[in-house]
């Protein structure tokens, strides 16, 4: 009896959520102009020497307190190499959820 074996499937993307292609070497998002290293998934500029994108980060929703009161985004600019494709929209800023410090001044420990 013979049954098939499992197949790897190629990670998907950490910025697109695609699924990436073995280029032989690494895996590799064309859309995002990504390559992830096939041991530690690390990500790297298909091209070394492409420029930054660096499209702001438009997202109303990473504004203070529009999710969540008292929580925001440490905002970002498009961290993907210029030129990546995909939909135009889609830009890739790695935002921070942070929490907003309240503007009541702190009282434990705040003053040395
Ligand atoms: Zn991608
Ligand atoms: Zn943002
Ligand atoms: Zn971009």
């Amino acid at each position: 009896m013979t049954l098939p074996s499992a197949d790897h499937q190629a990670p998907a993307c950490g910025a697109c959520h695609g699924e990436t292609t073995h280029d032989g070497d690494d895996f590799v998002c064309y859309d995002c102009h990504l390559a992830f290293d096939p041991e530690t998934l690390e990500a790297r500029f298909l091209d070394p020497d492409a420029e930054v994108c660096g499209q702001p980060c438009d997202n109303t929703w990473h504004d203070d307190n529009a999710i969540t009161v008292g929580e925001g985004f440490n905002c970002h600019p498009c961290q993907l190499p210029k030129g990546h494709d995909g939909a135009n929209w889609f830009h890739w800023t790695g935002c921070e959820p942070i929490t907003l410090t309240s503007p009541a001044p702190a009282t434990a420990g705040a003053n040395t």
